[in-house]
């Protein structure tokens, strides 16, 4: 494998920050900027959450944990895995990472070099690509499609399976278009998957408690016969509003658990261990803020699409999971990122161009619905305007 320097130079970016940056620079500069451009809830952390991780530091937690998390959080782990989808997962296959980026990070490491094939969602989470590159794999992208309503297809995905591919990685609900693939789909990839018993699966479930309409969340995890070779990636980020707690974990294959310990030992020795106390209470205690807070997202769905359909040149799916839509706005005659750089600097609205997920991204932009109902109505207004002068 290239480890070299050169490598780096192959990562890519996550172009939310740099849009996040330039909103925060020109609202320095006095402008009423609204942004819709960054995947992270806008409620606080749960008040009980806050208190645990405070009682964990005044109670002298303030050492090195366990390298995979403390027990209690492990178990607490295994035992809402049990309560969300009924199955068994031992607390010894479970690593808790600071964030859910850092089970993709050592996933993708493990699977990727130069010759190997990885096979991720595009549009897609940009940090599955970039850590393909960075690995010198070959990315092999698995287009999500609007007439799908961005679900991924079983039989697309088996079709670009081949003996070079070490890697799939699947991700529903998903971020940037909030297609939730049904479980039909999923069914029918698995059992393909057993023609393949190489290649190993990355299941990023981070918005598995964001479905709409009813739907319920299928988990990678209650397929046994895959379970050898799963990785399930979750973390606290979206569930809980605590993106910058850094608190992730993933359920890893016998065969593997080993190796993200030793990687946790020669790299983070172990995530903040008033963060972890803070975790456990997140799952243990009540979780009427997360209900609460996936009502709101809910509603705000509502209006987002309704919004974006009325406005000229655009149409929009109606996302079934996670807090975001991802409009097709190929009928403004606009390309996608010089849009959602006009829309930042001229209307003050942030959003991210499609082509920062990937190939299939041109057409679409995608708005994050993690702002107040005002805020997303005052958006949709300047949006509204900006493209009626300028279509
Ligand atoms: N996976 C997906 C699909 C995401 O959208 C994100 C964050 O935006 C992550 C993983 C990583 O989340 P974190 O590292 O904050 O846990």
């Amino acid at each position: 494998m290239l480890r070299t320097i050169a490598a780096f130079d192959r990562m890519g970016e996550e172009n939310a920050f740099a849009v996040l940056a330039r909103a925060t620079e020109l609202a320095r500069q006095g402008r009423d900027v609204i942004n819709l451009g960054i995947g992270q809830p806008d409620f606080a952390t749960p008040g009980n959450v806050v208190e645990a991780a405070v009682k964990a530091l005044r109670d002298g937690h303030h050492g090195y944990t366990p390298a995979t998390g403390i027990l209690p959080l492990r178990e607490g782990l295994s035992a809402d895995l049990h309560r969300r989808f009924g199955v068994d997962v031992s607390p010894d296959n479970v690593v808790v990472v600071p964030g859910g980026k850092v089970t993709m990070f050592a996933a993708i490491l493990m699977f990727g070099e130069p010759g190997a094939e990885i096979v991720y969602p595009d549009p897609g989470f940009p940090i599955y690509r970039s850590m393909i590159e960075f690995t010198g794999a070959t990315p092999v992208p698995l287009p999500v499609r609007e007439e799908n309503g961005f679900a991924f297809s079983a039989a697309e995905a088996l079709s670009l399976i081949g003996e070079r591919t070490r890697l799939v990685i699947l991700n529903s609900p998903a971020n940037p278009t909030g297609g939730v693939t049904p479980k039909a789909e999923i069914d029918a990839l698995v059992a393909g998957l057993e023609r393949f018993p190489h290649v190993a699966v990355l299941s990023d479930e981070i918005y598995g408690q964001m479905c709409y309409d009813g739907l319920a969340h299928t988990s990678l995890l209650a397929y046994p016969s895959i379970r050898d070779r799963l990785i399930m990636l979750d973390g606290w980020s979206k569930t809980y509003a605590m993106t910058g707690w850094r608190m992730g974990y993933a359920v890893w294959p016998d065969a593997l658990v080993d190796k993200i310990r030793k990687l946790a030992v020669n790299c983070w020795s172990c995530v903040n261990a008033p963060a972890q106390w803070a975790g456990l209470e997140a799952l243990a205690g009540p979780q009427d803020a997360v209900h609460a807070m996936v009502a709101e997202f809910d509603r705000r769905r509502a209006v987002v699409v309704a919004g974006l359909n009325a406005l000229p040149g655009v149409r929009t799916a109606t996302p079934k999971g996670a807090f975001y839509a991802f409009p097709n706005i190929a009928g403004t005659g606009w390309l996608a990122k010089p849009l959602a750089s006009a829309l930042l600097e001229e209307a003050g609205v942030a959003t991210i161009g499609g082509p920062d997920f990937g190939v299939h991204g041109e057409g679409y932009i995608r708005l994050s619905y993690a702002n107040s109902v005002d805020n997303i109505e005052r958006a949709l207004a300047r949006m509204s305007r900006f493209l009626s002068e300028r279509t």
